[in-house]
């Protein structure tokens, strides 16, 4: 027996089904009927990687996607060069809606391609989508009911989703819902907030065996500045990271170097932490400047990204439902103590209720290895895909089928936004915008 026959009889329970329960398996079915097409999509993606904001092969094949649905009305370029949003309803038209939102990430990684599985989230945006159309024509909905897929772009590098924040795109949603490809199915894991930082030292070029001392040697403020956060690691908490590259450390041996650059990542799991951590490395960066005379510059571009808030009544509607399609989930205590990357989509759960699990995409490789890209791209995959975005879609169908549901959504949304913001304190707020708008990524 498949996962959607066992979802049919689970429903079933030897009585009639429910309409929400009609509706599951209506879902279900569509998807799976889609999945010629959803795999071609998937692929197309895969085989040209693209980097962040460069995404235009892919914008254009999704976009042609959604156009060749019947019902999608089609925005290309939508706010960003390689943004689209598609929309479909509100059904009744008349009805004030209750607005869905699906997230399709789309860029690769330099030099690994599709080694986070981004083509996937694509895929797994627009089967849930699809299916949760097909569910709501097949039946008359409780409510009237909107749906908008995203296409967010630069999640490894930039913040798509910042910029369409900004830009007001999620202003009109009720609640967003995507999926990531990782090792497992999780609901939740806890992904963090991150900044980053390039780091510039000036020198003074000179030779550098004849009359070193005229010399001011950018390289050692480099060397000096990576020591110093190698140094505050022991004074670091557990979940905190920091990780960097030496960019430039000069030309020729007998030239004293006259420029070095390195670029870190700063993590931490709440945005009041980020900001200890961020005055922390700064302290370092200014100490190596200070040390050997260089001049220094810290700069930033891009965005920061916040750590991704629990939405814990999302996060068990998904559970149950995965359960159901043979979804085997890690445990709690795994996911408690586990440590994700970060992503944009934290961001986008400060603004809107939302929901980003990872799912096992049948492979034991990690993400953002030359493995992972392999199989991103598999046959292997896709079962593994379409469960998600079935889930997905059930997870949206109890949302709108579930008025008490809904309201809970938006309580935990409320309260856990609440807590951490009231964590973050104006000190930390004025902190955080002395040290620049951060840049980042997973
Ligand atoms: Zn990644
Ligand atoms: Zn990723």
């Amino acid at each position: 027996m498949g996962p959607d026959k066992e979802l049919c009889a689970a429903a079933l329970g030897g009585t009639e089904p429910s309409l929400l329960d009609q509706c599951k398996q209506r879902a279900a079915e569509i998807i799976q009927q889609e999945a010629e097409r959803l795999s071609a999509l998937s692929r197309d993606i895969w085989s040209q990687p693209e980097l962040a904001y460069q995404e235009h092969r892919a914008h254009d094949t999704l976009t042609r996607f959604f156009s060749s649905c019947p019902s999608w009305e089609v925005q290309p370029h939508y706010k960003l060069d390689t943004a689209f949003r598609a929309e479909w309803g509100p059904v009744p038209a008349a009805a004030p809606a209750l607005h869905v939102g699906f997230l399709c990430e789309y860029d690769a990684l330099p030099g690994l391609g599709h080694a986070c599985g981004h083509n996937l989230i694509a895929e797994v945006g627009a089967a849930a989508a699809l299916g949760l159309k097909g569910a709501l024509e097949s039946v008359q909905p409780p409510r009237a009911v909107k749906i908008t897929v995203l296409g967010t772009p630069a999640e490894e590098d930039g913040g798509g989703k910042i910029d369409l924040i900004e830009a007001g795109a999620f202003d009109d949603m009720h609640v967003v819902f995507m999926a990531h490809p990782a090792q497992e199915d999780a609901a939740y894991l806890p992904d963090v907030a991150e900044h980053d930082v390039t780091v510039k030292y000036y020198g003074k070029a000179c030779h550098a065996a004849a009359y070193p001392w005229e010399g001011i040697n950018a390289l050692d403020a480099a060397i000096l500045a990576y020591n110093n956060l190698s140094v505050l690691r022991q004074q670091m908490k557990p979940a905190w990271r920091v990780h960097g590259v030496i960019k430039n450390g000069g030309v020729k041996p007998n030239i004293i170097p006259s420029y070095s650059e390195l670029e870190f990542y700063l993590r931490a799991p709440s945005r009041k932490d980020l900001a200890t951590l961020i005055e922390k490395a700064h302290a370092c960066f200014n100490a190596a400047a200070a040390a050997t005379g260089c001049r220094v510059e810290l700069s930033t571009s891009g965005h920061d990204y916040y750590n991704v808030l629990p939405n814990k009544t999302l996060a068990k509607a998904y559970l149950e439902n995965g359960k159901k399609l043979g979804m085997q989930f890690t445990t709690d205590d795994l996911v408690l103590n586990g440590l994700s990357g970060s992503t944009d989509f934290g961001n986008v759960t400060f603004v809107v209720p939302g929901i980003h699990p990872y799912f096992y995409i049948g492979s034991e490789a990690l993400n953002h290895t030359e493995e992972y890209t392999e199989a991103s791209g598999s046959k292997e995959a896709q079962f593994y895909a379409l469960r998600t975005a079935k889930a997905l879609t059930m997870t949206a169908l109890d949302v709108i089928f579930k008025p008490d549901l809904l309201e809970n959504v938006r309580e935990d949304f409320k309260t856990v936004k609440l807590m951490e913001e009231s964590s973050f304190s104006g000190t930390d707020k004025a902190r955080e915008s002395s040290s620049g708008a951060g840049c980042a990524s997973r």
